[in-house]
């Protein structure tokens, strides 16, 4: 990686890693939104995140992403640092005892086909999550009746200060689309727990995920997936489409007509048409149904 020289208060001459200043989020959040970063981090490794966070002043508060598949930055912005781990944190070890360690920067399909070439099932959930391993612990994504957390054996995290430390399992407790971290700790790695399995009967399992995919959902456009969880014994998308909103537009953001708890951004859609859009919707259903359609899309930044 390329150091692209800025001209910035903080001196980063020891970092090795990509940092820029004023860096638009829109390019790098897959519903291509979100207005400039004050200071954008990629990482080469971990080492040099740690340094990183070592130079950059306490006050200076940090958002983390992986792929920004997730996420609804504001149009104005985001005041701070932000740390990508995509492309650096990037190791993939499978370890001898039917485990693999995965950096936070890998991107879940990469993981998912790796593993199942390798003769491992239980990721392949993760195929077409279109996120990384960081991600997917900080969301506890999941499809198919898996989540992230029921395979986690142990996780490594960095602190404020660039500290790592190892931590069991046992040590979070994870639910539907969450799992609690302690105040200003991310997700550095993991270690996965796998079973052995025949090659061809992952890939299989694998392609049949990709092929249900593609059938029901807007695969091809900008979107952040699934925006609502689903609520208790019902689903967002059922809700939504019931209400009327399939093909809903506010600016550029539409419900999509596929799957309607998809907004998509159809036509350089702000982040404001898209939050616009979620607004209406959760009134909307809310009339309706007498149901309060929670987030599962995180919103970061200044309007
Ligand atoms: C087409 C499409 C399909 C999708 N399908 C699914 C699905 O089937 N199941 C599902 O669960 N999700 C799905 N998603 C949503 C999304 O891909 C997942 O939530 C994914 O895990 C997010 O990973 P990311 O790297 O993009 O995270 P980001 O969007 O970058 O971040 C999401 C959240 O995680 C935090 N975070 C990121 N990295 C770290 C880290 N290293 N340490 C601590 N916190 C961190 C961020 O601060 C943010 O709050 C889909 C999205 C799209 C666009």
């Amino acid at each position: 990686m390329n150091k692209v020289s800025i001209q910035s208060p903080i001196s980063f001459d020891t970092i090795r890693g990509v940092v820029l200043l004023n860096e638009l989020m829109s390019k790098h959040t897959s519903w291509r939104v979100g207005g400039p970063v004050d200071y954008w981090f990629a990482p080469q490794d971990k080492n040099d995140l740690s340094r990183f966070l070592n130079i950059l002043p306490i006050e200076i508060p940090i958002y983390w992403t992986g792929l920004g598949s997730n996420l609804l930055v504001r149009d104005g912005g985001i005041r701070g640092a932000v740390v990508c781990t995509h492309g650096g944190l990037s190791n993939l070890e499978i370890r001898p005892d039917n485990a693999v360690y995965v950096g936070a920067g890998v991107a879940c399909a990469k993981l998912s086909r790796r593993t199942a070439r390798a003769g491992f099932s239980g990721l392949e959930f993760m195929a077409g999550i279109p996120g990384t391993i960081g991600g997917a612990l900080a969301m506890n994504a999941g499809a198919f009746g898996v989540e992230t957390w029921d395979l986690v054996n142990e996780v490594e995290i960095v602190n404020r200060g660039g500290d790592v430390d190892s931590r069991p399992r046992i040590d979070f407790s994870a639910g539907y689309r969450n799992v609690r971290l302690r105040k200003d700790e991310w997700f550095l790695g993991a270690v996965f727990n796998l079973s052995p399995s025949k090659s061809s009967a992952t890939r299989n399992k694998i392609l049949g995920i990709l092929d249900v995919r593609s059938e029901k959902q807007p695969i091809g456009n900008a979107s952040a997936g699934s925006v609502f969880q689903n609520p208790t014994n019902d689903y967002a998308a059922r809700l939504i489409e019931s209400a009327g909103f399939k093909g809903r537009r506010v600016g550029g953001a539409m419900v999509s007509t596929k799957h309607a708890n998809f907004i998509i951004n159809e036509n350089n859609a702000s982040a404001a048409d898209i939050e616009a859009l979620i607004s209406i919707i959760q009134t909307e259903v809310y009339k309706q149904f007498q149901i309060e359609l929670q987030l599962e899309v995180r919103i970061a930044g200044i309007q």
